[in-house]
């Protein structure tokens, strides 16, 4: 599975239609203070399910939403779509029939986010599932937030370990067995 495009319509300070190539390798985001970095990353983990607001450094979900500025209202809904190569036929079980996959959040004040893989509205908890393994996981330590390097090294051990189970992909083995355990 690997990440091709990331497209942003409405999400934070990117009010504009946004679509941005990710090529293979490393990718790093560099500009000046304020200019959307964190942005950026955050959008990656919400458009793979990320539900706590504190991740996305707000108070409540709809935080994500364009929230205005001097010369532009606000927004009503914010759109974020993640396109994945799957030529290797990598994804998950019912998903896995395309060489290509898109992945769309979109929410809306008052009504909350919708999910979409391709055409196809499916649940939050669908969208999590598929990006359950630790290497693209919403949680995962593939994607290193700003001050997340200091946390790691200040961290006490069970929470380092838990650090340590994220990047050896044990963590979407334990929210398969929390799913199982549910039905
Ligand atoms: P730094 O180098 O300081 O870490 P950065 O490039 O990571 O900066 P971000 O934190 O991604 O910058 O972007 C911050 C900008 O995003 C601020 O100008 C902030 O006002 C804007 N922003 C955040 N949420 C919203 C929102 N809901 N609506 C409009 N703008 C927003
Ligand atoms: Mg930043």
């Amino acid at each position: 599975m690997r990440f091709t495009r990331l497209r942003l319509n409405g999400f934070k300070s990117f009010v504009d239609p946004t679509d941005l190539v990710i090529s293979q390798g490393l990718t790093g985001v560099v500009g000046p203070n304020g200019c959307g970095k964190s942005n950026l990353l955050e959008a990656l983990r919400w458009v793979m399910g990320e539900n706590r607001p504190t991740a996305m450094r707000g108070g409540g979900m709809e935080d994500v939403i364009f929230a205005g500025a001097a010369t532009r209202p606000a927004r009503n809904h914010a759109e974020v779509s993640l396109v994945i190569d799957n030529a290797e036929r990598t994804a998950p079980a019912g998903f896995n029939d395309a060489d290509q996959l898109e992945i769309t959040r979109r929410i809306t004040r008052d009504v909350g986010s919708a999910y979409k893989v391709g055409s196809k509205d499916v649940r939050a908890r669908d969208v999590q599932m598929l990006f359950a393994d630790a290497a693209t996981g919403a949680h995962s330590p593939a994607l290193v937030r700003q001050g997340q390097i200091s946390e790691l090294i200040n961290a006490k051990p069970k929470a380092r370990r838990r650090i340590l189970e994220d990047a050896a992909g044990i963590a979407g083995l334990y929210q398969r067995r929390h799913e199982a355990e549910l039905r």
